[in-house]
């Protein structure tokens, strides 16, 4: 059965992070517009936004070392770590703002305060972590980071990683106390249950299968109500698929130009997660190692205190490795029907090019509950199997496509915003730094789709994120205004005092 139904100015593909913050700030910017969201599976956050199918670290470049390279000078380029610092200032003062109008409520439930820190072994890698701290700490970005690499500092800092550690390498630690462990999943809860009170029209169990175009310009889905089993047709002026590792698909079934030449490449992960209370007790922060050689950048190991359900557990990981899904609950086909004439040069470009990188996460998929408890031991020398469970987490669907610098079938480890031209639809492909950059990807996509409206909408945006449109690394005041604000907001030095 087919019925038709009336049209709406927006539609949300998809019940992550990214559509239920797109959605959240739409409400904020034009109440009066109409927006619905289809998501297939039965709630909000079960894909890769869910808390146990990601790390959960809020991405602020206070710890990840893959944000920081080595200029072939020996200096350390931080640009990224900036950028990215920026970014999550973004998100942590619009998560303020909705806190502080009460549009949702209970920041514990989603946010944390936990130091950030970045654990190195050997010469070479202290040598290049003392150059990173001393070039970060320089900047008010990352004011108040200590480095330290005397063992007594270091028990202090992380017990548990340097009990029963034997060998004589030098070792090394940046630690960091404003980081957080961010829930994205309880985030992306509250977040439509929001929606839901300003007349969004949220509809779980409900697959969106193709995405046409009409003849008057709107965009017309065709929907799998999973329930019924019937068919919809909904219409809309504006779609943003946010369907996370889904999104590619839906992408290419739009036929804009903008979506040829596009692959994806699925890594899946794997954590060690820890919830014997002995056990978690010894350790408070999220510790960034060095990524091993050959291996992707976003499976950089670390060892994670993480909140879930008022509960301190630990989280180690992830282990990447592949599969052919492109969701957590996909199909072993999405991999090879994402192939379309139009990538298919750029997809096989990209499958000679990453053979060694192929070959690893297949080998890295291989290895047994004790192989990866072996690398969990390089972390916590006394780690015993029976503390630790192996956790499958989410997705991570890299984008691959032609560039200048890197030719044919390049991967990408960033997110990519892809919109038509006139901006009526636009998709998010990619997953890194992922959910803590949510708000700022979102304003990309406000930008790149509604050129219209922005200078209309600007002072709306400022005020609910104040430092929109300036630098805060060259704004220092502003910077401290903010540090001080959202912490407020937000409940971070309280929960800092209540848990130490
Ligand atoms: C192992 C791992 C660790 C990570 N660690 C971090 C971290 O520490 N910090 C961080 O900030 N980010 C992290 N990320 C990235 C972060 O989780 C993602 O960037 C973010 O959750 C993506 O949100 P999303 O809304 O785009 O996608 P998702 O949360 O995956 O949501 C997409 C939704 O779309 C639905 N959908 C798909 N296709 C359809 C369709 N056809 N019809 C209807 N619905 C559809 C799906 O069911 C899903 O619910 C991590 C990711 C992984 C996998």
């Amino acid at each position: 059965m087919s019925n038709k139904e009336t049209k709406t100015d927006v539609i949300l593909i998809g019940a992550g992070i990214m559509s239920a913050t797109l959605g959240t700030i739409l409400k904020e910017l034009v109440p009066e517009w109409k927006i619905k969201m289809f998501e297939k599976l039965e709630n909000a956050g079960e894909e890769s936004s869910n808390e146990w199918n990601n790390a959960g670290t809020g991405h602020a470049a206070l710890c990840e070392l893959n944000y920081t390279s080595e200029k072939t000078d020996g200096s350390i380029d931080i640009s990224k770590a900036i950028k990215i610092n920026e970014q999550f200032q973004v998100s942590m003062q619009f998560w303020s703002y909705l806190i502080n109008r009460n549009l949702i409520s209970n920041p514990q439930d989603f946010i944390m305060p936990l130091p950030h820190m970045s654990m190195v072994q050997g010469e070479e890698n202290v040598t290049f972590l003392k150059k990173r701290f001393e070039a970060l700490s320089e900047n008010p970005l990352f004011q108040g980071m200590e480095f330290s690499n005397e063992p007594k500092k270091l028990k202090e800092w992380i017990p548990l990683i340097m009990e029963g550690r034997t060998s004589n390498e030098p070792i090394a630690a940046t630690k960091i106390d404003s980081g957080t462990d961010v829930n994205f999943g309880a985030l992306t809860r509250m977040l439509f249950d929001h929606l839901k009170n300003q007349d969004v029209e949220i509809k779980y169990k409900h697959q969106v299968e193709d995405i046409k175009r009409t003849e008057d310009g709107l965009w017309e889905l065709k929907i799998w109500n999973k329930e019924t089993g019937n068919i919809e047709r909904h219409t809309a002026k504006f779609v943003f698929i946010g369907g996370g590792g889904g999104s590619l698909h839906l992408l290419q079934k739009t036929g804009i130009p903008e979506s040829k030449h596009i692959g994806g490449f699925p890594v899946s992960g794997i954590f060690l997660s820890c919830n014997n209370p002995e056990v978690v007790k010894q350790h408070h922060a999220k510790v960034y190692g060095k990524a091993k050689v050959g291996a992707p950048p976003m499976s950089v190991p670390h060892l994670d205190t993480r909140y879930i359900d008022n509960q301190k557990s630990l989280l180690f990981g992830p282990f990447a490795g592949f599969s052919p899904k492109f969701l957590k609950t996909g199909s072993n086909m999405d991999l090879i029907t994402s192939v379309k004439p139009n990538n298919v040069l750029t997809m096989l470009a990209a499958g000679a090019k990453e053979m060694s990188l192929t070959k690893y996460l297949i080998q890295q998929v291989m290895l047994s509950k004790e192989q990866r408890m072996e690398e969990l031991r390089e972390f916590i020398p006394n780690a015993k199997s029976e503390d630790w469970d192996l956790v499958v987490a989410g997705q991570r669907v890299q984008v691959i496509k032609d560039t200048v610098e890197g030719g044919k079938g390049t991967l990408q480890f960033g997110t990519e915003v892809i919109s038509a031209a006139d901006g009526s639809i636009a998709a998010l492909l990619g997953a890194s730094p992922g959910a803590s950059t949510a708000v700022h990807v979102m304003l990309e996509v406000i930008k790149k789709c509604f050129p219209q409206h922005i200078e209309e909408w600007e002072w709306k945006i400022k005020k609910m994120i104040p430092s929109y449109g300036e630098s805060l690394m060259e704004n220092p005041e502003l910077l401290r205004e903010i540090h001080t604000s959202t912490a407020e907001a937000l409940g971070l030095k309280e929960k800092e005092l209540a848990y130490s």
